[in-house]
């Protein structure tokens, strides 16, 4: 139990502590959580449990309190929790990003560990950009994305999010310009194809990449689209000497039946962000990976490194728990359990066609989306999912679920019956 009564604890924290997007002091009482168990979040005001149907974030793929990665930690634990990384190196990061190189579509060859999602975004755009300047070509420094995106909130990420009714429109006048086209179909329309071709053709002198989350665009709105855009972006790209990056942050480690996005359409992008459930959602850290053009590119420049070195970079702790979560997927028939959740998510979300208010119900591997033809109550839908026994974060208009996928049968039968009871509600 916390030292603290919860009413104190909620109260600090209503005055103190700034949560994702929330004003200051807090208007809304959070839920204080006291310990997290398989899929379960046990709550400290001794109302029980609640079944995550969010993986914090879409991070703890194999559940809380998970004996293996618990080991990875404490075992790393006893030999160096950190060590600076520059001019020092240890095994957990070099083992970590040899995975990441080995299970990465073919090509990617070069990791930089990140200390968070927005920071592998801001690198990958730092890359891309010092590449076409080492190349004696710094006019390309734009990057272009498509429309309903998210890509994190610092600076760089911040510029190619959803320019409209995304989260940060505060700052459109300010942050970097960048060249949006529209967000992707759901089907493949060659029509919007050749949009795709034309803008990078169009906007190629100025261009350094093209950024886009693969297959599902997350927190921009929960779409879901055709693979073979990957295809028509990588070959405009190519034609057109402009660089391609995929954000996997929410994508990658099988959340949508593959591996990584990239894999539905068999494409290598010059550049690969991957975090969340890079550690099993156990602590921060991301990574960037690159080809060696892109490496190669940037070492022939008058400034041949990369400027960049957080302090924490390749924590030891953090990537040692990264790599028991990947070996602990890859030993699993991780496909079969994504396949299986998609499947009770089909048939759980299926009812929720039919309320008043659903505008679309999409499954894609472990992510379930129900969008309604509103913005969400947001107080109301979550506590209806919590009067069912489980944690959702409905956001705007859509009331989804990405659970682990350590997440039994009845248990994502529950979760399908809470998003339908939010969708009621909200
Ligand atoms: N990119 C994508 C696709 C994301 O979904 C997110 C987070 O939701 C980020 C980047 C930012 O990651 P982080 O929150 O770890 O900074």
């Amino acid at each position: 139990m916390p030292d603290l009564p919860v009413s104190e604890l909620i109260e600090l924290d209503r005055r103190h502590v700034w949560h994702p997007y929330g004003p200051m002091p807090g208007r809304v009482e959070p839920l204080v959580v006291e310990s997290a168990s398989g899929v379960r979040l046990r709550l400290a005001d001794g109302s029980g449990e609640l079944v995550d149907g969010m993986s914090s974030w879409w991070s703890a793929i194999h559940g809380y309190n998970h004996p293996v990665l618990n080991e990875a930690a404490r075992e790393q634990l006893g030999r160096m929790s950190h060590v600076m990384f520059g001019g020092l190196t240890h095994e957990p990061a070099v083992r970590l990003a040899k995975h990441l190189v080995d299970m990465s579509p073919d090509g990617l060859e070069h990791v930089f560990l990140a200390d968070s999602g927005s920071v592998s975004v801001e690198v990958a755009a730092k890359m891309c950009l010092q590449y076409w300047r080492s190349l004696g070509r710094p006019g390309k420094q734009r990057l272009l994305t498509w429309r309903g995106g998210y890509h994190g909130d610092t600076w760089q990420p911040m510029s190619v999010c959803d320019p409209e009714g995304g989260m940060h429109e505060l700052w459109s006048g300010v942050l970097p310009r960048q060249v949006f086209v529209d967000a992707p179909p759901a089907e493949y329309e060659e029509p919007y194809a050749e949009q795709l071709r034309s803008a990078v053709e169009r906007h190629a002198g100025e261009l350094a990449a093209v950024i886009v989350e693969p297959v599902v665009q997350g927190a921009g709105g929960m779409r879901f689209h055709s693979p073979a855009y990957l295809r028509v972006l990588r070959e405009a790209c190519d034609a057109h000497d402009v660089l391609l990056v995929f954000d996997e942050i929410a994508t990658g480690f099988g959340r949508t039946g593959a591996l990584f996005a990239a894999d539905h359409a068999a494409v290598t992008p010059d550049v690969m962000c991957v975090g969340k459930a890079l550690t099993g959602g156990y602590m921060t850290m991301a990574a960037t990976l690159c080809t060696s053009r892109v490496a190669d590119g940037i070492s022939q420049g008058e400034v041949p490194v990369l400027a960049h070195g957080p302090t924490f970079m390749g924590n030891p702790l953090a990537a040692s728990v990264a790599c028991a979560s990947i070996e602990l997927l890859l030993g699993q028939d991780w496909l079969g359990e994504v396949k299986r959740i998609e499947t009770g998510l089909r048939e759980g979300l299926a009812p929720a066609l039919e309320l008043p208010g659903v505008q679309d119900v999409r499954v894609l591997g472990a992510i379930g989306v129900v969008q309604l033809d509103h913005a969400v109550d947001m107080k109301a839908a979550t506590d209806a999912a919590v009067r069912e026994g489980v944690w959702l974060r409905p956001f705007r208009d859509l009331i989804y679920t990405m659970p682990p996928y350590v997440t039994g049968d009845a248990d994502v039968a529950r979760i399908a019956r809470a998003v339908c009871a939010a969708a009621r509600e909200g």
